[in-house]
């Protein structure tokens, strides 16, 4: 008898002690697991869930300042890529990795869904009197299929859409995109509210509040 609990127990043992081996490895999850844990976020509703509730707050602070007529020509910036747009598609088809050229032939599709409370936010922006634009990170050759995408979605109309220069190749877009934003002021806007889903978007200024929404995919400084 003692000797089969022995044959039980001693592996057993051997097991744990192993398992401690491996548990002193990194505190991070496998690749899978992440994966799996990104999908599950972006599918059970909690994404859903978490940008509604960021653009309502948006959406509460654009009808205060529009109540104040505090400014001659408020407006609002837009990022496209999961701001306007919803990108999970193409991510979740390349396994959460990237490829230029599969990502310029999606694009090209232009197959992205609106995410619907961004396209709420513009819509009451749109209704309130504030200027629409798009600072986006995609370059000026994925322009045109980009603001038919965005057309066909049913943002309604903007002044004016920034595309990255198809040579851009600096290491962040944060000096693009405030620059955008400063010649946006210097047509005499206001931007009340500049809307993306990276601090990469929202860095640099020039916008009397930021609302960034989330993103656990990729990261664009
Ligand atoms: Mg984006």
């Amino acid at each position: 008898m003692m000797k089969k609990l022995l044959c039980f127990v001693v592996p057993l043992l051997l097991l744990a002690a192993g398992c401690a081996t491996t548990s002193k490895g990194p505190a991070f999850a496998s690749l899978p697991d992440a994966k799996s844990q990104v999908a599950e976020y972006y599918e059970n509703g909690s994404y859903a869930n978490d940008v509604t509730f960021i653009m309502r707050k948006a959406t509460q602070y654009i009808q205060a300042v529009a109540k104040a007529k505090q400014y001659a020509k408020p407006a609002i910036v837009l990022d496209v890529d999961d701001t306007a747009l919803d990108t999970y598609e193409y991510q979740k088809g390349m396994g959460f990795g990237h490829n230029g050229k599969l990502w310029h032939a999606w694009i090209a599709m232009k197959r992205g869904k609106a995410i619907p409370p961004v396209l709420e936010f513009a819509k009451e922006a749109d209704r309130l009197g504030f200027a629409i634009f798009f600072v986006s990170g995609r370059r000026e050759a994925q322009r045109e299929d980009t603001e038919l995408n965005l057309k066909a979605v049913g943002y309604p109309k903007w002044t004016q859409f920034f595309s990255k220069p198809n040579d851009y190749r600096a290491p962040s877009v944060v000096p693009y995109k405030t620059e955008c934003r400063r010649k946006i002021e210097e047509q005499g806007y206001t931007i009340v509210a500049n809307i993306g889903d990276m601090p990469s978007d929202l860095d640099g200024g020039h916008a009397l509040e930021c609302f960034l929404l989330p993103n656990y995919i990729y990261d664009v400084k």
